[in-house]
C-alpha cells in the first residue's frame, strides 16, 4: 500500500519532467550529502530531482570505463546513468549541482562538467561545520547558486518565495519525522522498506504532494491505533521476538535495498536509518526567522548532524548514534558502506568499537552493488540477528 502511494508519486514527477520541456520549467538535480538546500531550487520554480539511484551493478559498472574501481559504487552509479541516458530523471536534466564533499563526488562533478558540457554547478562546501567563517563562506556560496539559478530560469528568487520553500520543505521534514519516530513502538507500525521508499520517493516527487501523502499515511495509522508521537517500546521489542536495529553509514540509495530485505528476513526490525537520504536529511528544521539565505546557511551546515568528511564531526556523529539507539530502542546495529568509502571506512572501526563498549553489538556490511545475496552476509546476518534475540553468542 505505501509502496503503491510512493510509485503514485514518482509517477506524477515523471509527468511533470515530460511536460518540463513544453512549459519551459528547468529541471535541477543535485548530488545527496546535506549540503544542497533544494529550498533554493524550489524557489527558482525548477523542479529539483535529488540524484540518489544506486543499487544497481550494472549501472555502476558502466562507469568503469571512464573510472577507476576505487571510485565508490554509488558515485559510479551516477556517472553510469550519465553514459546510459535510460533512467528518466537524469535525462531531463537542465543543470546539475555537484557539493564538494568527498572527493568521489568532486571527481564525478568534474566527469559530468566534462561530458555534458556548462551544465555543472559546483557548491563549495567547507570542511569545517561550526566557525563563523565557514558560515560566511558557505552562505557566499549559496548565494553564487541562488544567482545562477536566477539566471537559469529567468525567475527572481525573492526573500519571500525562498521563506516560502523554506516552510514547504519544513513540513516535510516534520512529517517524514513524525512517521520515523512512530517506529519507536513496538511493533513498528510500518517496515523499514516501507519507510524507505516513501523517505527515498519525497527525494524526487514534488514536496507538497508527498507531505500531503505522508499526512494520509500517518492519518491511516492513527486509525489502525499506532501512536504517531511514537508510543516508547520497551527494549528488546516486547510482543514480538524480533531484535530492533538501526542502520548506519554514509549512503543507503534509491533502490538499494537488498541489506533492508536481508535484515527483515533474518528475523530482524530495522527501525531507523541514518543516513545520508535518511535521517540526515529530515530530523532538522530551517529557522525561517531573519533572513532566508542565512537560515539556510545555519540550517545546512550549522544545525545538521556534520558528515565524517568535516574536521571535528566524529564526536556529534557518535553521540547522535547514540541518542537514536536509545530512543528507538534498539538492541544492535547495521553499520552499512561502500567499498572504497575512505571517510566512513576509516570511521567504521571506530564507531563499531564505540557501540559495543557501550552494548550495542554492531555488523559491519560493505557493498559494491554486486548482490549481497551471493555472498556469505546471509549467514552472517542470521548469526547477528540470533545474538541480538539472545541465541548463542558462538553461532
Ligand atoms: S558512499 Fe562514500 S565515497 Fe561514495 S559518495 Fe558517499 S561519502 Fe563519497
Amino acid at each position: 500500500m505505501i509502496a503503491t502511494q510512493a510509485d503514485a508519486l514518482l509517477r506524477s514527477r515523471l509527468e511533470a519532467l515530460e511536460n518540463a520541456g513544453s512549459t519551459g520549467t528547468k529541471v535541477i538535480g543535485y548530488f545527496p550529502g546535506g549540503y544542497v538546500p533544494e529550498e533554493l531550487i524550489y524557489a527558482s520554480g525548477a523542479i529539483p530531482l535529488c540524484l540518489s539511484h544506486g543499487g544497481e551493478a550494472r549501472t555502476a559498472d558502466e562507469a568503469l570505463s571512464i573510472v577507476p574501481s576505487v571510485i565508490c559504487s554509488f558515485a559510479r552509479a551516477q556517472v553510469g546513468e550519465m553514459l546510459l541516458k535510460t533512467n528518466p530523471f537524469y535525462s531531463a536534466l537542465d543543470l546539475v549541482v555537484v557539493p564538494s564533499t568527498c572527493q568521489h563526488m568532486k571527481k564525478i562533478g568534474d566527469i559530468w562538467e566534462y561530458y555534458e558540457g556548462p551544465q555543472v554547478f559546483k557548491l563549495g562546501v567547507p570542511y569545517e561545520h561550526d566557525k563563523e567563517f565557514e558560515l560566511e563562506y558557505f552562505r557566499d556560496r549559496l548565494l553564487a547558486l541562488k544567482q545562477r539559478l536566477e539566471a537559469l530560469t529567468g525567475n527572481e528568487i525573492t526573500d519571500e518565495k525562498l521563506t516560502e520553500a523554506i516552510e514547504v520543505y519544513n513540513r516535510l521534514r516534520a512529517l517524514l519525522k513524525e512517521l520515523s519516530l512512530t517506529r519507536r513502538a513496538s511493533p513498528p507500525p510500518i517496515s523499514s522498506l516501507d519507510f524507505v521508499k516513501l523517505n527515498h520517493a519525497s527525494l524526487y516527487a514534488d514536496p507538497v504532494a508527498v507531505a500531503d501523502a505522508l499526512e494520509a499515511v500517518l492519518q491511516d495509522l492513527r486509525g489502525a491505533g499506532a501512536s504517531p508521537g511514537g508510543a516508547a517500546a520497551g527494549a528488546g521489542s516486547p510482543g514480538t521476538k524480533r531484535p530492533r536495529v538501526l542502520l548506519t553509514g554514509p549512503n543507503l540509495a534509491f533502490g538499494d535495498y537488498d541489506v533492508l530485505r536481508m535484515a527483515e528476513d533474518a528475523g530482524a526490525d530495522v527501525v531507523v536509518e541514518e543516513v545520508f537520504e535518511g535521517v540526515r536529511d529530515y530530523w532538522q528544521s530551517v529557522d525561517a526567522a531573519g533572513d532566508p539565505l542565512d537560515a539556510l546557511a545555519k540550517g545546512y551546515l550549522i544545525d545538521k548532524r556534520p558528515a565524517a568528511f568535516m574536521r571535528g564531526s566524529l564526536r556529534k556523529r557518535l553521540d547522535f548514534l547514540l541518542t537514536l539507539s536509545r530512543d528507538f530502542h534498539v538492541s544492535g546495529a547495521i553499520w552499512y558502506q561502500l567499498l572504497c568509502c575512505e571517510f566512513y571506512d576509516e570511521e567504521g572501526a571506530f564507531i563499531e568499537k564505540a557501540l559495543r563498549d557501550r552494548g550495542i553489538p554492531v555488523l559491519i556490511v560493505e557493498s559494491d552493488y554486486h548482490s549481497l545475496e551471493s555472498g556469505q552476509l546471509r549467514t552472517r546476518l542470521d548469526a547477528f540477528v540470533e545474538t541480538l534475540a539472545g541465541g548463542p553468542v558462538d553461532a
